[in-house]
């Protein structure tokens, strides 16, 4: 194919002589039904009793709904919205919509718009299609979906279609949660719940409420479209199966942080500014390591929310792309040999008054909340790395996680030099009595808030705490963060229980109560804790000793969801049913298995149908020219080289034909197995081997094949130029 035709094809897509930016702040969340717009349209009254059903969990009646749909619908169509639609999130990780517009007839048989609160609160989208994981049968398919008056409603806007969308939860009609959104919130409630007790335990009576926060560091990439299209596996499955590694990869390392191509910016900046009408506080925006790897990052929220604007912020990027003509790249791996893409998910837990429980406080009283709180995050981690590990499993971050780039599927605790050492002395019974100064003396106060000690730059822990909250590095970029965020809400939300439950029956002073139960902890807990680099070899065997577990692939590591420990916690807490969880299990393990099924098929048919009809053409090509050369020289030595190149091309045509016959066999022989499980381990440890060895071959003719027989676009072209 032409090198870089698509460079000159890439036209500016904007105006470069923008009018003057307005002021961010002059329009940030224009396009949201928020706090200000409901206090400037809603009856004070009606407002008022919506702020307590957001911020108190009050039951919603009819005639607050009723006068709040009425000033949505207004400001909806001052918008120039013509529909509306429950905006939900179901299990296959995105999100989905169901449009109606607000026209009825009256009586008399005229058009009017009309939004009554009863369409606020519910829809019932036909949505049986969506995966319940054998929660619904077809009979009784039919969900509901539920207004979430935490998530503000929003509009968007694409291509000509305005559209209002209202966040909601899905549940069937006998209440069982069919989406991610309700499992999260139900966790939200759970860790209220037990840090309050936690708090006024350790004597705090003045939070009302205690809330997870999230700030979802998201990477991506960015290439070309015309590549794009080119590209059947990019756009059947989201990553390149083929592809030999440029002689540039990211060995300069002259990517991060470098300085952003003009077109990129361009797309960022008509990301933000969409981003900004929808009241997303996105902050932070850098290339990343891998060439035509990117990051945004926003200033962090509270769970709920967060996990809606994360949603939103991938679904921007996708709309946002083909105006600048490219393409957004959301998987965890796209290009092989270089870095795969994650997102780092920053958790913590805030009061009502915005107090951090993770931060070091300045008074010895803080500093034992503080501690007790970082307490509890290491023993929740340590009772369930499992879940964790299973909460980011996928096949797509199967290729990154310990790859050498992104953390380790073993899941272990970063602390930092500083709180290594204060949780060592407390542990050795240095500091024995708890007095203020001997609180003070454990050097707590002296910890740099959010200015992290530069010990902290270790990349390769899955699980670091970074100043004042913790950093899950091991999420998976394309995933939705809601998961994650259930499993660390709820699985802390126990490890507090189990803390205070301590502390409590110790009696005494509760300061004195606390240190001891701190004590003893440190000691219990201290195998999670590694400080060391998470990518040797060492590290795994002393994991293994440690006891701590390491699913290297879904199909293992997915099997904890269904495990007895993990139904009683999540059943126990009111997060998930044993059935709402098994059905979760059954669906990821499905999609595993789905997604990898898709890729052999692309890789065989582009094998097929596109590598070696070109190869064929090109070995002609050698073997006509070949033949000539002997017509005219005759057979001399000379032409040594060229036929052994023929020879070479010929030999890695056949073993790619054959290495392809039998991935398509074992395609055909995983129709016949009837277990998902046992589906999963056959692509997992079968088909994953047979398409690697495809690839080897088919990446091996690349570097032999003309560049202008070559029926896609290489490595090089599609992450270089842009
Ligand atoms: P780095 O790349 O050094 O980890 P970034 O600034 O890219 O840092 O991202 C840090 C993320 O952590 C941001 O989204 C930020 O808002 C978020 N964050 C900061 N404090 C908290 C907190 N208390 N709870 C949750 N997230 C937080
Ligand atoms: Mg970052």
């Amino acid at each position: 194919m032409k090198v870089g035709n698509t460079v000159a094809a890439y036209e500016r897509s904007y105006a470069v002589e923008k009018e003057k930016d307005v002021q961010v702040s002059r329009y940030f969340g224009e396009d949201t039904f928020g706090v200000k717009v409901m206090m400037e349209r809603l009856p004070k009254d009606v407002y008022r009793r919506v702020i307590e059903i957001i911020h108190e969990g009050r039951k919603l009646d009819l005639d607050t709904a009723n006068a709040v749909a009425h000033a949505i619908k207004e400001w909806a169509i001052e918008k120039g919205a013509t529909h509306y639609c429950h905006w939900f999130q179901p299990m296959t990780g995105a999100t989905a919509e169901k449009h109606d517009s607000f026209i009825e007839f009256t009586d008399e048989g005229d058009i009017i718009e009309r939004f009554s609160g009863k369409q606020l609160i519910q829809g019932e989208p036909d949505a049986s299609s969506f995966p319940s994981g054998g929660l619904r049968s077809t009979f009784e398919a039919r969900g509901y979906t539920a207004w979430d008056p935490t998530s503000p409603a929003f509009i968007i806007k694409s291509g000509l279609g305005t559209t209002l969308c209202i966040p909601t939860i899905f549940i069937s009609y006998t209440g069982e949660a069919l989406d991610k959104k309700t499992p999260l919130l139900r966790s939200i409630e759970a860790i209220n719940r037990s840090a309050l007790g936690l708090l006024r335990l350790l004597g705090n009576n003045e939070a009302k409420k205690v809330f997870a926060t999230l700030g979802p560091e998201q990477e991506y990439f960015l290439i070309d479209q015309d590549y794009y299209y080119r590209r059947q596996d990019l756009v059947m499955s989201g990553r390149s199966l083929l592809g030999a590694t440029p002689p540039k990869g990211q060995q300069l390392e002259d990517q991060y942080f470098g300085s952003i191509k003009e077109r990129i910016l361009s797309f960022m900046h008509d990301v933000e500014e969409e981003l900004y009408k929808l009241g997303i506080p996105a902050k932070t925006r850098h290339n990343e390591v891998a060439p035509s790897q990117f990051e945004i990052a926003p200033i962090f929220e509270e769970a709920n929310l967060a996990a809606d604007h994360n949603q939103l912020v991938m679904e921007t990027m996708k709309r946002i792309a083909p105006l600048h003509k490219l393409r957004l790249l959301l998987h965890e791996k796209p290009f092989a040999g270089i870095n795969g893409s994650g997102k780092h998910l920053n958790w913590s837990l805030s009061d009502d008054k915005g107090n951090n429980m993770l931060n070091p406080g300045r008074t010895p009283h803080d500093n034992i909340q503080f501690l007790v709180f970082l307490m509890a995050t290491i023993k929740a981690v340590h009772l369930h790395a499992d879940l964790l590990r299973a909460s980011v499993a996928s096949a797509g971050n199967d290729h990154r996680l310990g790859a050498n780039e992104a953390p380790p599927a073993i899941i272990s605790i970063f602390l930092g030099e500083q709180l290594t050492r204060i949780l060592d002395d407390i542990e050795k019974g240095k500091i024995t009595k708890a007095t203020d100064e001997a609180i003070i003396d454990l050097g707590v106060s002296k910890l740099p808030v959010l200015s992290k000690d530069s010990t902290d730059r270790n990349r390769t822990s899955p699980f670091a705490f970074t100043g004042n909250k913790f950093e899950f590095r091991a999420v998976g970029s394309s995933q939705s963060i809601s998961f994650p965020a259930t499993v660390l809400n709820t699985i802390v939300a126990e490890s507090i229980d189990l803390i205070a439950a301590k502390i409590k029956s110790r009696g005494g002073n509760v300061n004195q109560a606390a240190l001891d139960v701190i004590r003893e902890e440190v000691k219990a807990n201290k195998a999670i804790l590694f400080m060391g680099d998470n990518y040797t070899r060492e590290w795994e065997k002393e994991a293994a000793r440690r006891g701590l577990p390491n699913k290297k692939t879904s199909a293992e590591a997915l099997k904890d969801l269904k495990a007895e420990k993990a139904l009683k916690l999540f059943e126990k807490y009111g997060v998930l049913t044993a059935t709402e969880l098994k059905s979760r299990y059954h669906i990821r393990l499905e999609r595993y298995v789905k997604e990898i099924d898709i890729e052999a098929a692309t890789l065989a048919n582009m094998v097929q149908n596109q590598v070696i009809p070109a190869a064929v053409q090109y070995q002609g090509a050698l073997g006509s020219s070949i033949r000539s050369a002997v017509d005219v020289l005759g057979d001399t030595k000379a032409l040594k080289h060229q036929k052994d190149l023929l020879k070479t091309v010929s030999s890695l045509i056949g073993e790619a034909q054959k290495l392809t016959g039998e991935l398509t066999e074992r395609l055909a022989k995983s129709k016949s197995i009837e277990s998902e499980e046992q589906k999963a381990a056959f692509f997992c440890d079968e088909i994953k081997g047979t398409m690697l060895a495809v690839r080897e071959t088919v990446d091996t003719l690349e570097h032999y094949v003309d560049n202008e027989l070559w029926p896609m676009p290489k490595y090089w072209e599609m992450l270089f130029i842009s």
